[in-house]
């Protein structure tokens, strides 16, 4: 198995990051496995100069190490991967462009619960549907827009993908967990109205490649494992073969069939854990750990801005 820390540099470790990182470490070396560090700097605007060269040392100043270098989201390998995995969703035909405003958003998606999910209403979906050509027209002009991946049973005609609404994971922190992928993620932005690669989409990507198939982090993103399972899934319907995979079988250990990629990932170290255990519909997913969010005194989560529990403060 294959653990992986992911920080994102737009700032100094705080005690939130250094609590899932320790619980990312612990579950890796205790089972004596491959520990990775991937930099998440996919989001250039929030990333901070030299960020990354602190966050790394922090690790070692914490005891905290990895095997390998670590991989950036913006160097050309990772970038050129993110441009295959998005054509691979779009030959599946689940990607469409919405053309909504953050206004628009506001104003039309349902309340989030407070873990900064918004679930998308299906605007620029329905106009698809309807008015393709207005849409074909909006394209033609160069309309700023975003590429969203379409959920399951949410599309006029049926995708190239086995569309089930329910995806479902067993956390070994919070249970099993059940998510109806429509009501409660909604179509999801993929590649974003300024033309950067999305989050989730990228974290599918870079977990395949590296082959992690051991997930300790925040329990705010529980409702995104739900999301990022769905786009996982996808890509592996649409024929993406994992880096890691294509390394397993050129080294002669595994993957008989380098054309299906589920056949392919069986017996490599992009095979998971909870194939049968969680009775999930999908074969191929990581193991999952949520870990409980660190609150301040308020009873709010801690933001990065509380300086006197960020890394600086607690070296200094
Ligand atoms: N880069 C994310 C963060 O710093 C973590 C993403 C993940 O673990 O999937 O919160």
């Amino acid at each position: 198995m294959t653990g992986r820390f992911a920080p994102t540099p737009s700032g100094r470790m705080h005690i939130g990051n250094i609590y899932a990182m320790l619980g990312a470490w612990l579950s890796a070396r205790a089972q004596g496995q491959r520990m990775l560090l991937r930099i998440e700097d996919i989001d250039t605007p929030r990333v901070l100069p030299d960020a990354d060269r602190l966050m790394m040392d922090d690790l070692v100043w914490l005891g905290l190490d990895w095997d390998g270098e670590p991989v950036y989201q913006s160097s050309p390998d990772r970038q050129a991967r993110y441009v295959e995995a998005l054509d691979c969703l779009g030959r599946a035909g689940v990607l469409y462009p919405c053309f909504c405003s953050r206004a628009d958003l506001r104003a039309a998606s349902a309340p989030n619960e407070g873990d900064g999910f918004m679930v998308y209403p299906g605007t620029c979906r329905r106009l698809i549907n309807e008015h393709p050509d207005e849409v074909q027209a909006r394209l033609d002009r160069g309309d700023r827009h975003s590429l969203r991946i379409v959920m399951p049973g949410e599309w006029a005609e049926p995708p190239k993908v086995a569309a089930d609404a329910f995806v479902g994971f067993a956390d070994k922190v919070f249970g099993p967990q059940l998510f109806n992928l429509p009501r409660m993620v909604g179509d999801s932005v993929i590649r974003r109205a300024d033309g950067l690669f999305a989050y989730q989409l990228v974290v599918v990507v870079d977990d395949l490649d590296m082959g992690v198939d051991d997930i300790v982090r925040g329990r705010d993103l529980l409702r995104s494992t739900a999301l990022q399972m769905w786009i996982r899934r996808c890509l592996l319907d649409a024929g993406f073969v994992p880096e890691c995979a294509r390394q397993s079988s050129q080294d002669g250990s595994s993957g008989q069939n380098r054309e299906t990629p589920r056949e392919t990932l069986r017996g490599t170290s992009c095979e998971t854990s909870q194939e049968s255990s969680s009775g999930s519909n999908n074969p191929t997913h990581p193991s999952y750990a949520h870990l409980p969010l660190i609150d301040n005194a308020a009873g709010r989560r801690l933001a990065k801005r509380e300086r006197s529990l960020d890394m600086g403060a607690l070296r200094a």
